[in-house]
């Protein structure tokens, strides 16, 4: 078992109560993976009082020294891989080989904002007079709070991370209480990496307390949250009568459009992949298909094919494809929108069953779901269900595939599948989704592209990701400069 202690102006604090609690391995929960010192609003004031005196000196550093840093701790990252995707694939679930890739990302966002880091500047704007200069300069915000969720826990922190600390803040960062190991190893690569005290602070927590003192507290002056839509919009309320810079990146319920002329073997492999990968708890997955009715029936039976292949056990066992739920409570979540999906009509035509044959008994462990007959008022084509089931929806011709895709409160990823590249535009102008993949999966993302949903996905305001991920972090001042005299 690890244990760890809470991060704070760069010593590890046991916290003040006294308290800790313990995860369990989802995929055994005979194991106890990890300990943790419990912290509360103390320790939530700790740490934004230590990032409050930490600021003006890191400030005070160029954003090519800070880069510096940054690579620093991506090395000692990626001289770790191994040993980080097996604490990840341990306390979270997901395989071995996806959270080996997980933590190969984390050490490419690094590298990709330590490069960033001599282009952070601003620019020089034309002036009306002669002998006049007129330039932008970005400046760091101050003590930032960062809320992530579970589902990544070390590259979703990271690419948070990134931008806040190449810009010159300094950050409170509390993880989601089912996987915080990722956070406080990124702590521990950064204190090795001569990060100053106080710079990053990590504060492991229930949201309840830890979260809320970061919304309520006046000295925060951004918070970037990623997590559920419910608790994004109860921060967001939370944040505005002080007029705190808010940026909440919230849940999906994305489409994958096979359109009649689709290769639908090619279809239903992309359709299992950005459903069932990562045991579909990916807020980019795809939970969806809008097929053209002509060939609806065809796909379904090929995506029940895909399902079937997925091997489903410990991730940490070679050949696994898709690991437990992340807990009982996902898991119970998951197998109780099959039964409001049946119950509504819908049929689940493969799967959605919880396994517990031999060792998987101790672990959280369901079928991926093909889900058919499925219509789009149902609930299981509207709520989020944040596991491997998939739903069917049959349409007509493609205005009728745009109008279901868009008839939701969602809006983060979309593909669709064809090989009609009028079609492939059209529904490019006109899916409602910050994502859009042509012939591709609905997950998987390219670090160096803004990333971002619409409609409830997103407070809509701020990207995250590349070269864009810099606003959030960062404010500009217009600086005018007369030498004429
Ligand atoms: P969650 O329950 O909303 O929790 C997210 C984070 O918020 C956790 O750290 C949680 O702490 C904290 N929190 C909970 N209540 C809070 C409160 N009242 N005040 C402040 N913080 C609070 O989400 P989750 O179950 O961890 O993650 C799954 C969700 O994240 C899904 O909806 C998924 O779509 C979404 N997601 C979105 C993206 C994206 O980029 N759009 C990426 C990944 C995941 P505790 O863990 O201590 O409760």
């Amino acid at each position: 078992m690890k244990q760890y202690k809470n991060f704070i102006n760069g010593e590890w604090v046991s916290a003040v109560s006294g308290d800790t609690f313990t995860n369990l391995n989802p995929a055994d929960t005979r194991e106890t993976v990890t300990e943790y010192a419990l912290g509360g609003r103390t320790e939530a004031q700790a740490a934004i009082d230590a990032a409050q005196a930490a600021f003006p000196a890191w400030r005070a550093t160029t954003s090519p020294a800070r880069g510096k840093i940054l690579s620093a701790a991506a090395n000692i990252i990626a001289g770790r891989k191994d040993e980080l995707a097996e604490i990840l694939c341990r306390e979270e679930g997901k395989t071995k080989v996806e959270a080996g890739m997980e933590v190969g990302r984390t050490v490419d966002i690094f590298r990709f904002m330590a490069g960033l880091s001599y282009t952070i500047g601003g620019s020089v704007v034309p002036h009306d007079l002669p002998n006049n200069m007129l330039f932008t300069k970005r400046e760091p915000l101050g003590v930032v709070a960062l809320i992530t969720p579970w589902n990544f826990p070390i590259a979703l922190p990271a690419w948070k991370l990134a931008p806040a600390l190449v810009s010159g803040n300094t950050v409170v960062l509390k993880p989601a209480s089912q996987a915080p190991a990722m956070a406080l190893e990124l702590a521990r690569a950064f204190d090795e990496a001569g990060l100053p005290a106080g710079v990053l602070n990590v504060v492991v927590g229930s949201g309840k307390e830890v979260g809320d003192e970061l919304a309520n507290h006046a000295t925060v002056q951004a918070l970037s949250f990623t997590g559920s839509h419910g608790v994004g919009h109860g921060i967001y309320q939370q944040l505005a009568p002080r007029m705190t810079r808010a940026q909440m990146e919230m849940g999906g319920k994305n489409p994958t459009i096979v359109l009649a002329d689709a290769d639908l073997d090619f279809a239903a492999k992309i359709v299992g992949l950005a459903g069932f990968g990562q045991t579909g708890q990916v807020c980019t997955a795809t939970s969806r298909v809008i097929v053209n009715e002509k060939v609806a029936d065809e796909f379904t039976e090929k995506l029940v094919e895909q399902a079937k292949a997925r091997n489903v056990g410990n991730g940490m066992a070679d050949g696994v494809t898709m690991g437990p739920a992340v807990s009982a409570g996902e898991l119970k979540g998951n197998l109780d929108y099959i039964k409001i999906a049946n119950d509504e009509g819908a049929e689940c035509v493969w799967g959605g069953e919880r396994l517990s044959e031999g060792d998987l008994e101790h672990g959280h462990f369901m079928s991926p779901a093909v889900i058919a007959n499925v219509k789009n008022s149902m609930r299981i084509a509207q709520e989020e269900v944040f596991g491997p089931v998939v739903s069917v929806v049959k349409c007509g011709d493609f205005d009728e595939a745009i109008a279901l895709a868009n008839d939701i409160e969602y809006g983060l990823s979309a593909s669709i599948i064809t090989r009609d590249i009028t079609m492939a535009m059209r529904y490019t102008d006109q899916i409602e989704a910050g994502v859009v993949k042509i012939n591709q999966i609905s997950t998987g993302l390219a670090l160096q592209a803004p990333f971002g949903g619409v409609k409830n996905s997103s407070s809509n305001n701020f990207k995250e990701q590349g070269q864009t991920a810099i606003d959030f972090y960062t404010r500009v001042k217009s600086v005018y400069l007369d030498y004429s005299a």
